[in-house]
């Protein structure tokens, strides 16, 4: 079955049709109609999946997909257009250029955080760049999945663009073909598996991964903004944003002040009961519940720590005194659990960085622009924020990746 998807796009892909700038135009506007027009259906499979508050739904997927169409759509004619370069006086009078060509059949492997955003944003890419297009949203956001199965045909090209429903096996099936791009969204483990696949047709990957990305509070920060933006950053969506904060490390001069500021955020930003708070989601399975839960040291906890495994709920929780030793320094927490480190100097603070594995987003809260240009010169990272984070994935100006 799967493999008759590939032929198919791969017959639609040769015939020329995904070419033309006009259907490329065409499938863009109608992706954005596809967003604006099932607000509703996504916010109600959202909050089935994820517990996901409307606004959050609203803001950062449905926007930033119709954003992305629009800002690919006005950029067409130039990204598509012939780009002279100059020749050498040997070659003369020969004349060269460059031209962006498709790629071909390229298949998107989108995850279940943010299960419109991930599945829709590359496919708008991929839609501008003339290709044809399979996708597989992940089978942990069924309701969203079987959404995007179900409107995607009514909107786009369906002889160009086709959704896959399916976990593992239908991944693994899909993986025996040979697309000519490869676009997974996910942890590490699968990328492994998709990257292998990919090594047996030649076929390049492009692999959005997590890890654990480190937000720097330095001893000049202003806390109060600091606390504000790293509760709204770290529990937006229960902590299961690949680019949250994963972990702070700071200066300990500030640190009792900080880890004060962050409980009054908590309770100013989700109330004294956030497990009661309609605007605050879920966890998306129980081997994730049990995985985040199994990360909180009661012993270390000076914020949160309850749940409900029922509503599959994790209070937002703060762990003081933690060490890289610690079981939630091994691995991505990738939910609502905020550890704070401290460090000795800024310049340690930057060495113990660079030796761990290379972060998808880096922050750092400080008035020393020469702390903030140190950090961010020294560190390697794929994108991240100064007294700030999250935000810089709000533009498509700025790109995205790690
Ligand atoms: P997931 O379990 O939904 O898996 C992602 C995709 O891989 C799904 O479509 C799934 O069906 C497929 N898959 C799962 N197991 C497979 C297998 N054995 N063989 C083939 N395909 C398989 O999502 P996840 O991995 O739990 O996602 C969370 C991770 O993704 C986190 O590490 C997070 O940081 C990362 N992430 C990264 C970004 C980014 O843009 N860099 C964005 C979101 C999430």
């Amino acid at each position: 079955m799967t493999n008759q998807t590939f032929e198919q796009l791969k017959k639609t892909y040769e015939s020329g049709r995904t070419r033309p700038l006009a259907w490329r135009r065409a499938q863009l506007n109608a992706l954005r109609r596809l967003v604006t027009e099932n607000r509703d259906a996504f916010v109600s499979s959202a909050m089935a999946d994820l517990g996901k508050p409307a606004a959050e739904t609203v803001l950062m997927e449905l926007n930033l997909v119709a954003g992305e169409a629009q800002f690919v759509r006005n950029r067409l004619s130039l990204w598509t257009a012939r780009h002279p370069k100059a020749m050498h006086w040997m070659l003369q009078p020969a004349a060269g250029w460059t031209i962006a060509e498709p790629k071909g059949v390229v298949l998107i492997i989108s995850p279940w955080n943010y299960p419109v955003l991930l599945a829709l944003e590359p496919m708008a890419d991929a839609l501008a760049a003339g290709n044809a297009v399979c996708l597989k949203p992940s089978e942990l956001s069924p309701n969203t999945s079987k959404l995007l199965a179900e409107l995607v045909p009514q909107y786009l090209d369906s002889e160009a663009v086709r959704v896959v429903e399916g976990g593992p096996k239908e991944t693994g099936e899909l993986l025996k073909c040979p697309f000519n791009h490869i676009f997974y969204t996910g942890g590490g483990h699968v990328g492994k598996i998709v990257m292998r696949a990919a090594a047996e047709h030649l076929t390049p990957v492009t692999l959005e991964l997590g890890g654990k990305s480190p937000c720097l509070v330095d001893r000049t920060a202003n806390l109060k903004l600091a606390a504000r933006r790293i509760v709204f950053g770290k529990f937006l969506n229960c902590g299961q944003t690949c680019v949250a904060p994963d972990y702070i490390y700071c200066d300990p001069e500030i640190k009792e002040a900080l880890v004060a500021e962050l409980r009054r955020q908590i309770t100013r930003q989700y109330g004294k009961e956030p497990l009661k708070n309609r605007n605050y989601g879920k966890i998306i399975n129980e081997k994730h519940f049990d995985r985040i839960n199994s990360l909180i040291d009661p012993a270390k906890t000076v914020c949160g720590g309850g749940s409900n495994r029922e509503t599959l709920q994790i209070e937002p929780t703060v762990l003081d005194n933690v060490t890289f030793e610690d079981p939630v320094m091994q691995q991505e927490i990738f939910g609502p659990v905020l550890p704070v480190l401290t460090y000795d100097s800024l310049g340690g603070a930057v060495a113990k960085i660079n030796s761990m594995a290379h972060p998808l987003a880096l922050y750092i809260f400080t008035e020393d622009e020469k702390n903030a240009r140190e950090v961010t010169s020294r560190c390697g990272f794929g994108g991240g924020c100064i007294n700030d984070v999250l935000i810089h994935l709000a533009t498509s100006n700025m790109g995205f990746g790690g």
